[in-house]
């Protein structure tokens, strides 16, 4: 598809997600193709990938300024983040900031400052791919993804989100709402890295996102995930089992790079070699366990 080809798609708006809710269930109901907008990155770049326009074409359904989709809100105990909420906005938002660092310096690293002045967080999980920076991060932290259609409302556990390469256990019909998580205690350790290319515009080689809370050295909760290296994020069980097992200062620096080995399945690709990848989650993870007190 070439750019004179975008006047022949029909653009909407939604007054309400209620009307939203309605007009996407109809139409995947009647089998008539709909495309969310939110912030474009990922659908332009699918669309244009195309070598002619779909047919039927879809309805572009703009949702990039929808008052339910763009609040940020803090009770105190848990962040709600809008499904359009952009990548910009989280890294400018004081709680953010403060409660969840981690996703403010993901968003930091998410393309280059035209990617993020548009990207969203619901964008990145609707396309689930194991590359997705923010899957990885929102993944660490626990979250759940609330998800809304005109049959109702429900959350989606992070961890039980991606079911495949880019697949979803999310209804076509189901619009992302909102991710929602528990902020980590303050000053509690995070990391955030991302191995590529170069700082910005690069799909990660790898990526790691971690956030643990701490209680007399010993850890009470550990989000690990590390994305681009298995056909889904990875959760890293093996690995989060050992962390959580008690005490990190006799941590064997070879048992945590077993288990690392055995929670991930890296490839060979374009970007990078599995061997890399390999080497680079090891790596990665003991950094954050020597955060934590480990001597490996
Ligand atoms: C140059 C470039 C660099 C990039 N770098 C990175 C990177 O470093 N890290 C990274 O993770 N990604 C990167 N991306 C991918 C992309 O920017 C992100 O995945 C982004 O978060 C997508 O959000 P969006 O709002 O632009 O989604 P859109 O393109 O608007 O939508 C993507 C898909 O999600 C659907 N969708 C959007 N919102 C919702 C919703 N609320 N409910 C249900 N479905 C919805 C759309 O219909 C569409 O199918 C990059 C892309 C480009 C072009």
């Amino acid at each position: 598809m070439s750019l004179v080809d975008l006047p022949r798609y029909q653009l909407h708006r939604a007054a309400t997600l209620e009307e939203l809710c309605q007009l996407v269930y109809d139409r995947v109901s009647n089998s008539e193709p709909v495309a969310l907008l939110a912030g474009g990155t990922d659908l332009m770049v699918e669309l244009g990938r195309a070598a002619s326009p779909p047919d039927p074409l879809p309805l572009v359904v703009d949702i990039s300024c929808m008052d339910e989709l763009r609040a940020i809100e803090w009770d105190g105990t848990r962040i709600s983040i809008g499904a359009a909420v952009t990548y910009l906005e989280m890294q400018r938002h004081p709680v953010i900031a403060e409660r969840a660092p981690l996703i403010a310096r993901m968003a930091r690293d998410v393309g280059g400052p035209t990617i993020q002045a548009r990207g969203t967080l619901g964008g990145n999980l609707a396309t689930a791919s194991p590359a997705a920076d923010g899957v990885a991060a929102l993944a660490a932290l626990d979250a759940n993804v609330l998800v809304r259609s005109a049959r109702g409302a429900r959350r989606i556990p992070m961890a039980k989100l991606q079911t495949g390469y880019k697949q979803s256990t999310r209804a076509p019909e189901e619009i992302i709402v909102a991710i929602e998580f528990v902020a980590p205690a303050p000053d509690s350790p995070w990391l955030w890295r991302k191995i590529g290319p170069r700082l910005a515009q690069a799909i990660s080689k790898v990526a790691l996102a971690a956030v643990a809370e701490l209680e007399g050295g010993k850890v009470t909760r550990l989000g690990l995930a590390l994305a681009s290296v298995a056909p889904v994020t990875a959760l890293l069980d093996h690995t989060r089992a050992l962390l959580s097992r008690g005490d990190l200062a006799a941590l064997d620096g070879q048992a945590l790079d077993d288990a690392v080995e055995s929670d991930i399945s890296p490839i060979d690709d374009l970007r990078s070699t599995r061997a890399y990848r390999l080497h680079c989650a090891k790596v990665l993870v003991r950094s954050f366990a020597r955060d934590l007190g480990a001597s490996v």
